[in-house]
């Protein structure tokens, strides 16, 4: 059976046909509208909806009735459908549609909705042999999901809070860093690409004489004010920088900690890094963090294995819109 599926990110919708093997065809990629750029909540709804619905509409001829309709989307969803936020989409705005109705009740499909990191999950279920995995993204936040094969369902994600990792509270100090979320020390606003860049700038500043001697400063012309990850933070790393090895290290130490509670927890096999960050540094964040969780294991029956553990997802950027479709064939 077709199907139809959907990535809506916060800068573009990404639709394609998912046939019975979960190849992609006619995959059509279309900016939306922004809240950054002032279009309001319903202006941005009502253009997606619209995507999805005239999407639907011109592929009648390569699908069935029956085909359904899959989306990815970039937030916390509560089983079977509901959204409960959607900040990367349309701000900190309350004002949330029942997106699957409204779709379900213009094109008469059965729809379904699934968060973007699950899809992520789908779609490693179809590329890596492992029988229960942790999909973690380091991007802009941190968020992640664990994939049991033994489970119909695959991905467990049935309660809204299943993954988001990166808001529980790991620096209680009264100057820890403060997550986009508005809350204090949480995970995400020290371990994700934007905390690195946070803290280097802190860093930077805390110790001049030591940063000014390090290739951010000195090769790449970076300050404690405009340091970022892509002018200077990651090509540093590239070039072995020790004090952006470090900066990057520290950083990564409360996520190796939580990774290696979850790893025992539920008897991980592998732990699957994504994330625009992480995926720009590749082999050299998986080193990092692979060292940070070296370090702080001192139980033989875990340590064993963490060489083994961690895996740099090749996640391109198609990999949700494959993911809702290797999640159409388990429907
Ligand atoms: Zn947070």
């Amino acid at each position: 059976m077709a199907a139809l599926v959907f990535d809506l990110g916060g800068t573009h919708l990404r639709s394609a046909i998912a046939d019975d093997k979960a190849s992609l065809l006619n995959i059509k990629k279309k900016r939306i509208k922004s809240f950054i750029h002032n279009y309001s909540p319903a202006d941005i709804w009502n253009e997606i909806i619209n995507e999805i619905v005239n999407y639907s509409s011109d592929a009648q001829s390569l699908i069935t009735k029956e085909s359904p309709i899959i989306i990815s989307f970039p937030g916390p969803v509560e089983f079977p459908s509901r959204i409960i936020n959607a900040p990367t989409v349309v701000g900190n705005n309350d004002a949330i549609p029942d997106l699957v109705e409204k779709v379900k009740h213009i094109t008469g499909r059965q729809t379904y909705i699934i968060n973007d990191v699950s899809a992520a999950a789908w779609y490693f279920s179809n590329k890596i042999d492992s029988n229960r995995f942790i999909v973690v993204t380091v991007s802009s936040g941190i968020g992640s999901k664990v994939f049991d094969r033994g489970k119909v369902k695959g991905v467990l994600d049935d309660v809204p809070f299943a993954g988001e990792i990166g808001h529980i509270v790991i620096d209680r100090k009264n100057d820890a860093l403060l997550c986009d979320c508005g809350g204090k020390g949480h995970l995400g606003a020290i371990s994700s690409g934007r905390g690195v860049e946070r803290f280097a700038r802190i860093e930077a500043n805390r110790d001049r004489i030591n940063f000014n001697k390090s290739v951010c400063a000195a090769t790449f012309h970076g300050s404690p004010d405009n340091l970022t990850n892509e002018d200077h933070i990651v090509p540093a790393a590239k070039l072995g920088d020790l004090w952006t090895i470090n900066v990057i290290s520290q950083c990564s130490r409360p996520l190796a900690t939580i990774l290696l509670f979850l790893t025992a927890a539920f008897g991980l096999d592998k732990v699957v890094i994504i994330g625009g960050f992480a995926l720009s540094l590749d082999e050299i964040y998986k080193c990092i963090l692979q060292k940070e969780m070296a370090d702080i294991c001192d139980y033989a029956l875990l340590s064993n294995k963490i060489d083994d553990l961690l895996v740099m997802g090749d996640a391109d950027e198609e990999a949700c819109l494959k993911g809702a479709a290797v999640y159409s064939l388990n429907i």
